[in-house]
């Protein structure tokens, strides 16, 4: 798929190889930079490094062409998404392989993000046909006062590398369909499912020349990207550290910002959970994908009495997940993205173990390979318990009572999703609402989401923005009143 010379696959490579998408591929000013694929280091592809003389020259661009956009009739833009729908699922088995061997997931993984991408693209198009606007009661009788909605104008999306086509789509399709022009800037480990393939869906879909710039690169092109003065709004995913640089910078607009952060969410096993159902979500919370998801499962905490069938149980999960290149079959877990991410998980594990924490099943990695890894005698002031481990690490902690649940769970600066378990609703519905995190799920995974849903996080997890249905409607467009002195 990546040899450069197959013309009649597609995406044809020979188009976009060492090119950018910013009014069709051309080649950029910033030189190339190549994707290794995790599971095997070979080398996959070699895509454009968008330099800030292509940022601002893709920034004017979108600034131009944004204006007709807006002006577009709402269904005109809605059926440009449904045709990018129409697009994905006819590659849908390109798209698949290309975020196995970019991402290291198993195919499950790359199944999972096009079917939310798909959802992303319905849902999206709905926005355009919702009321956009109220009829206000003027302050003098006889007056007209209305207001309605408007688009931002140029929105830059940044995203990082563990569910790259999903969170493109989240953002970008909401962003077009609500009259706004896209630089779309993927992480550099994953450009082209989170970034070439977006773009030749859209080209397929027949979106208007000059609305949807792709530029890769790293952090350099991301901070021109928000920089960037035709640049309204940044809806950036990521880890809370760059968040917060992204904010600085977009404060000196000052430009809108949506932050999507990372995470520290609890697994809570109240006493009177079903143990079983309950380790099955833990392990699928901490070990899915790597354990590299904003809403992975980062501690267990699991009633005392219930400790032991519940550690047991896990175990027996953790063990029977066989760990290799993705691309085999009973493979279930896969490398994790890179050396330093490798490196990352090695020391929080390692230093917890010196702190007197105990490995009880995993512990060791394999070059990329990671296995999941089981963690008891976990205190607070070890790396296991404080820091987002983005690996397949389970920590389990005790507790005592409900209140104690409840505040283990809130001992963190994260606030991103949680799950509680326990035969009682209610009971559970009683821990939840105590619990400060922008998403809780009953007896369910932590890891979860809907096109639908209001997907985001309180505290380090973000700012306050939400992704996801209505509430995207708030994220990409602004507020216009208008008056008439008098009414027609
Ligand atoms: P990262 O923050 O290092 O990188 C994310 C993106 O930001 C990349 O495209 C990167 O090039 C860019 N970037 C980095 N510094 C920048 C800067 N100063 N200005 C502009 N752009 C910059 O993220 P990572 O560590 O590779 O990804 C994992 C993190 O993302 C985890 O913390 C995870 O929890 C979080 N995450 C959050 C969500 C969510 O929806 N809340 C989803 C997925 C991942």
């Amino acid at each position: 798929m990546a040899d450069g010379t197959r013309e009649d696959i597609w995406p044809d490579t020979t188009r976009w190889t060492g090119r950018i998408y910013s009014d069709g591929w051309r080649v950029s000013e910033g030189g190339t930079s190549r994707v290794t694929e995790p599971a095997t280091g070979e080398p996959l592809a070699e895509v454009g490094v968008a330099a800030p003389e292509d940022v601002a020259r893709a920034g004017a661009g979108a600034a131009r062409a944004q204006r007709a956009w807006a002006l577009a009739a709402p269904l005109e833009r809605a059926e440009v998404l449904l045709r990018a729908a129409r697009a994905l699922r006819e590659h849908t088995d390109v798209v698949r392989e290309w975020i196995v061997r970019e991402s290291g997931g198993v195919p499950a993984k790359g199944d999972y993000e096009i079917a939310a991408g798909l959802g992303q693209l319905a849902q999206a198009a709905g926005l355009a046909s919702l009321p956009q606007g109220e009829i206000l009661t003027p302050a003098v009788p006889g007056q007209a006062s209305h207001a309605y909605r408007v688009p931002l104008g140029v929105v830059a999306v940044i995203n990082p590398w563990n569910a790259p086509l999903l969170f493109a789509m989240r953002a970008l399709a909401p962003a077009l369909v609500l009259g706004n022009a896209v630089l779309l800037k993927p992480d550099p480990h994953t450009p082209v499912s989170g970034g070439v393939l977006v773009a030749h869906l859209f080209e397929e879909a027949g979106l208007p020349a000059g609305l949807l710039h792709v530029l890769p690169g790293g952090a350099e092109t991301g901070r021109a990207v928000v920089a960037d003065p035709h640049v309204a709004m940044v809806s950036f995913t990521g880890s809370t550290e760059a968040g917060r640089a992204v904010a600085r910078t977009a404060s000196a607009g000052p430009k809108r910002v949506a932050l999507e952060l990372g995470g520290k969410n609890s697994i809570v096993v109240l006493d009177d959970a079903d143990v079983e159902a309950a380790a099955t979500a833990g392990a699928l919370s901490s070990f899915g994908y790597q354990g590299q998801a904003c809403v992975a499962a980062g501690r267990h905490l699991v009633h005392a009495d219930l400790v032991e069938p519940y550690t047991e149980a896990l175990l027996g999960q953790a063990r029977a997940l066989r760990v290799g290149d993705p691309r085999d079959h009973g493979v279930a877990l896969g490398p994790v993205i890179s050396e330093h991410q490798a490196l990352r998980i090695e020391r929080i594990v390692d230093e917890s173990v010196a702190a007197g924490a105990r490995v009880l099943t995993g512990g060791r990695r394999d070059g990329l390979f990671y296995p999941p890894t089981v963690l008891d005698r976990v205190g607070r002031a070890m790396p296991a318990y404080r820091e987002e481990i983005f690996g397949p690490v389970a920590p389990v902690v005790p507790f005592r009572t409900d209140e104690e649940a409840v505040e283990i769970a809130n001992d963190t600066e994260y606030g991103l999703t949680a799950a509680v378990h326990s035969r009682s609703v209610p009971r559970a519905l009683g821990v939840a609402d105590q619990l400060r995190t922008g998403m809780v799920h009953i007896n369910d995974v932590s890891a979860k989401d809907a096109p639908n849903a209001p997907f985001g996080g309180m505290g380090a997890s973000g700012n306050g923005s939400r992704v996801g249905g209505t509430a995207n409607l708030e994220q990409f467009t602004q507020w216009r009143w208008v008056t008439v002195p008098e009414a027609v």
